[in-house]
């Protein structure tokens, strides 16, 4: 059997550990070269002697000497910082997991696609920053993108790349998250812990308070519209809340191919790891008896501006959704942190954007110059709610 050579940046998340789950089912099919987080130590080094790995690599170089101690006699290399991480995507591992959450993934996993790696793109938020410079870098340097969301991997399964000027629109669907049947004078007293309670998904803190604003379906639009050859008005969006379909395509003949499982990442991070077979993972089977029904309704734009923002930021294209993403991290962090309402989220975001002129994203420095001023805006609206 060809033993596979992995790394996975953000090894610690919840999308880190799914990958690693599914490898340690199957361990003698992966070798293991690099494993990064930012400070969780602890899990990283269990992680680490599990699999045998490389090199560990942590962000924050406040913890290498932790990191370093917990690695002592094992051979481990481990490494530090953010160069570091840029350093392990480099490494000839032939598989990348690019599962760092928000902006501070962008130069890990560009170091990866810049040596032509095959690379399972969780990490929405680099390409919501940087999409058309990042797909140019896909292109140039021949890398192969596989979605991981679920969303577009449920696309990328059903899409006809070879006749795609057959296809008539993609369809996102949205769980919804956990407010959507609380009115807006409920959404706004809900604290972190309601709002990192996804009703059928096990996810992050960022991506969960994401899922409840409907900001991550409007990043996922974003990412759509960067994934797949289609027209900005050819992304629609409907609230499933079973999360049992996971997204559509629908062709100009009428029919409507749709990827359907059981709400459980291993089934889309599997697909990207097997690509182009499949592989077998633990993953509940859909049992439609057992389910009985699955309901649609429209997304409500007065609970969830968020969306309408996404939206708007996507038209204006430049760079609108660097700025989208950057304010809507900074709100994000601070609503987890105490520090402003769940209404305040959106609210926070909106004041940013309307702050600057809309201009084009020429550069990937400007990505990095226009993220840092977007989120110093966005620290000052905050500092007055
Ligand atoms: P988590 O917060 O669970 O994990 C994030 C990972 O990134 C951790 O390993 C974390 O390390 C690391 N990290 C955080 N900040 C930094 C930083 N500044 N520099 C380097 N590494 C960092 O996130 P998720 O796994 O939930 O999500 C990861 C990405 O995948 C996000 O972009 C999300 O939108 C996307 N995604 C997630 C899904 C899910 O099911 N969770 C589904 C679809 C997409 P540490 O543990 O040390 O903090």
């Amino acid at each position: 059997m060809r033993v596979k050579t992995v790394t996975i940046l953000g090894s610690t998340g919840s999308v880190g550990c799914n990958t690693l789950d599914l490898i340690g089912r199957n361990p003698e099919a992966y070798d293991v070269v690099a494993l990064t987080a930012n400070r969780n130590v602890t899990e990283l080094a269990s992680q680490a002697i599990k699999f045998n790995v490389q090199y560990a690599v942590i962000a924050d170089e406040d913890c290498y000497q932790e990191l370093k101690d917990a690695l002592n006699g094992t051979g481990i290399k481990v490494t530090a910082g953010q160069q570091a991480l840029n350093d392990a995507a480099q490494l000839s591992a032939e598989w990348v997991m690019a599962s760092i959450v928000g902006a501070a993934g962008l130069g890990p996993t560009l170091s990866a696609i810049r040596r032509g790696a095959t690379v399972a793109l969780a990490n929405k938020e680099c390409l919501v920053c940087a999409g058309d410079l990042m797909m140019q870098e896909v292109k140039h340097h021949k890398a192969t993108l596989l979605p991981v969301d679920s969303e577009h991997n449920a696309i990328f399964q059903v899409f006809d790349f070879e006749r795609a000027d057959s296809v008539d629109c993609i369809t996102l669907t949205a769980s919804g998250g956990p407010f959507i049947k609380f009115s807006l004078e409920e959404m706004a007293e809900v604290t972190p812990e309601q709002a990192v309670a996804h009703p059928n998904w096990d996810m992050g803190a960022k991506i969960s308070v994401d899922s409840a604003t409907m900001m991550n379906k409007g990043l996922e639009m974003i990412e759509a519209y960067h994934l797949f050859p289609v027209h900005q008005d050819q992304i629609e969006i409907i609230i499933h809340p079973q999360s049992i379909i996971h997204s559509m395509v629908s062709y100009k003949d009428g029919s409507v191919l749709a990827q359907l499982g059981t709400p459980d990442m291993r089934i889309a991070i599997s697909y990207t790891l097997g690509w182009p077979a499949r592989i077998d993972t633990p993953a509940k089977k859909l049992d439609l008896k057992e389910l009985k029904r699955l309901d649609f309704l429209e997304p409500d734009p007065v609970k969830f501006p968020a969306l309408r923002l996404a939206r708007e930021a996507l038209h204006m294209g430049g760079t609108a959704p660097t700025i989208l993403n950057a304010a809507n991290e900074v709100a994000v962090l601070a609503f987890l942190e105490g520090r402003i309402g769940f209404l305040n989220i959106a609210r926070a975001v909106e004041e940013t954007l309307t702050q600057f002129a809309p201009s084009p994203l020429t550069c990937l420095e400007m990505v990095h110059a226009i993220d840092d001023e977007a989120r110093a805006v966005t620290q000052k609206i905050i500092g007055r709610m």
